[in-house]
């Protein structure tokens, strides 16, 4: 689903959050975040069994606020994502069912 809202959408690339969130959870890119698509956040249900947080590729517009305030470098942009972690494309859009 994803891949198909970028075909139509192609200048919305949408930032991915990787591996280095896995376990960190710190939630500093949910508070930067203007559009308020990084979930699960802290008073979400979901957040406790939640491996990491996840970026809803749909909402995102590709600002940047998110990267420079998460602590262990774990968000990119598509562009930048390095490639033993391109799984975590689907897994972010996976969280939102994208
Ligand atoms: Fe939110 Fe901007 Fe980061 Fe997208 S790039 S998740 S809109 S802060």
């Amino acid at each position: 689903m994803g891949r198909v809202v970028r075909w139509f959408f192609p200048d919305n690339m949408a930032y991915v959050i990787a591996e280095p969130c896995i376990g960190t959870k710190d939630s500093a890119c949910v508070d930067a975040c203007p559009v308020d698509c990084i979930h699960p956040k802290k008073d979400d249900a979901r957040f406790a069994d939640a491996e990491m947080l996840y970026i809803d590729p749909v909402e995102c517009i590709d600002c940047g606020a998110c990267v420079p305030v998460c602590p262990v470098s774990a968000i990119f942009a598509l562009d930048d994502l390095p490639e033993k972690w391109t799984d975590f494309t689907e897994k972010n859009a996976a969280f939102f069912g994208r």
